[in-house]
């Protein structure tokens, strides 16, 4: 059988077929349940499966695994932050303690690939932090003071020898920092479902709709079976909220990307001939922008609420115009209509850009809300999460606990309200950079 993978979104699209799913088709029993198979339930499917070897546990999802935001993504393993979504952390400590989750992110993910010798298009060719306004030189050199006091290896950059890596004159001032990972997040996600362990059952295409503790069990409710469970995690992150998990600590918010066909010679060689790069955005509603191993631009810049699994076409068609301005924008001799693929994913916010990682009650166990920089925090709050329920300690379950939770937010509708408002202003200041 060939499993149909998600033809819109460009990392998907390239990915070969899978050649066979199973959707829960029957009532059952299990030791563990595992909802949301991207990095984080993959990660903690993998974990258990190994800690447990004669224990049942299943893990389901909604699409097809890794379909959702964790093959959606721009691929940056990230080390470092300079927003994440809309906060800057200046607060020296916090900003260690940030950074130090990240480092372990990109260990646990590096470990991954190592053991199981997965090819994910690794570069650590690093990254920029760029803009387009000469004026946020002044935010960079105040990022580079913490970078600095944290021995990051980075520098500032400027026009000239931006236009010679990035092949656009678009930006005049970036960071450049050599930490920093890219990756095609498609091929990580679907290694991560190649490898899971054999006594890790795997029910794709099956919508956890209700869930309850009854009698010290855990009674999932799907469309026609259910499934009873001593334990369950959590891993859904952007739908967190729509499980009622902590509800009153995160949000959703959509995002959309497109990516075009690959340059042809002549387009590229008129581009100058860059190596592969990436450009996060100084100010948090521009653009990040990436330049592929296969030539391809990818452009994500715009987030917005929605209520939907994945945008409608409509709205989609209208995301897509803003993108196709902002690579004109940035290369103007490129033709128009080179677009192949756009998309949305959902991601998932707190309020102080921390995660939630803990147990919610007995049994009961939640990992997610990475804020946008979910790569090597879904890898290791899965796999850690998977051991802290298992009432194991570990150095990393030190480190991600060390840093302050998630802070409480209004509740609905000043919630949306807020968070548009914000949006609309964040959106207005980096209005150069989409
Ligand atoms: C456009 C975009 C760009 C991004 N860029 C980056 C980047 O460059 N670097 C970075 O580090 N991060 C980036 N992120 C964020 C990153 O992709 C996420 O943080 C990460 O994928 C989270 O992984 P996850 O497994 O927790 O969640 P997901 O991958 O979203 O997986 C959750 C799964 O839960 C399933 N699910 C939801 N509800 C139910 C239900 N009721 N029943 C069953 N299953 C359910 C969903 O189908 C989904 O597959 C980006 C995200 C987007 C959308």
């Amino acid at each position: 059988m060939i499993v149909m993978n998600d033809q819109t979104c460009g990392w998907i699209k390239s990915l070969p077929p899978r050649t066979s799913i199973q959707t829960i088709s029957k009532n059952q029993n299990c030791d563990w349940i595992i909802i949301g198979a991207g990095y984080t339930g993959l990660s903690a499917g993998r974990k258990l499966g190994n800690l447990h070897p004669n224990s049942k546990i299943i893990l389901v999802d909604s699409q097809l695994a890794g379909e959702g935001a964790s093959s959606r993504n721009s691929g940056y393993l990230v080390d470092t932050t300079l927003n994440d979504g809309f906060t800057s952390n200046k607060d020296l400590k916090a900003y260690k303690k940030k950074a130090d989750i990240y480092k372990a992110g990109i260990e646990s993910v590096k470990k991954f690939i190592k053991e199981y010798q997965v090819n994910c298009d690794w570069n650590e060719c690093g990254k920029y932090f760029a803009s387009s306004q000469i004026a946020d030189q002044k935010t960079l050199e105040n990022f580079s003071k913490t970078l600095k006091e944290l021995n990051f290896d980075h520098k500032l950059v400027f026009e000239n020898d931006l236009k010679k890596k990035l092949g656009t004159n678009f930006y005049k001032v970036a960071l450049y920092t050599k930490g920093g990972i890219l990756i095609n997040p498609g091929k990580l996600a679907r290694a991560m479902i190649d490898t899971l362990p054999k006594n890790v059952e795997l029910f794709e295409k099956s919508h956890l709709n209700v869930w309850k503790k009854n009698n010290g069990s855990i009674e999932c409710e799907f469309k026609n079976y259910k499934i009873i469970s001593k334990k369950i995690i959590f891993c859904v992150n952007g739908f967190l909220n729509s499980l009622g998990i902590k509800k009153n600590y995160n949000f959703p918010l959509t995002l959309t990307a497109s990516m075009t066909r690959s340059l042809t010679s002549n387009e590229y060689t008129d581009i100058g001939e860059p190596k592969e790069w990436g450009v996060l955005p100084v100010k948090p509603m521009g653009a990040t922008v990436r330049f592929t191993k296969d030539k391809r631009i990818l452009i994500r810049n715009t987030a917005e609420i929605n209520k939907t699994f994945l945008m409608n076409n409509k709205i989609l068609n209208e995301r897509k115009k803003i993108h196709k301005f902002g690579i004109q924008k940035r290369f103007p001799n490129l033709p128009l209509g080179i677009i192949e693929t756009t998309w949305s994913g959902v991601v998932c916010r707190s309020r102080n850009s921390s995660q939630l990682f803990e147990k919610i009650d007995d049994d009961i166990f939640v990992a997610g809300c990475y804020n946008g920089s979910g790569i090597g925090n879904g890898v290791l709050f899965g796999e850690q999460i998977a051991l802290k329920a298992s009432r194991e300690n570990t150095k990393e379950i030190s480190i991600i606990e060390n840093r302050v939770k998630p802070t409480w937010l209004p509740p609905q509708p000043f919630l949306n309200i807020g968070i548009r408002s914000r949006l609309f202003y964040e959106r207005f200041k980096a209005k150069s950079e989409i």
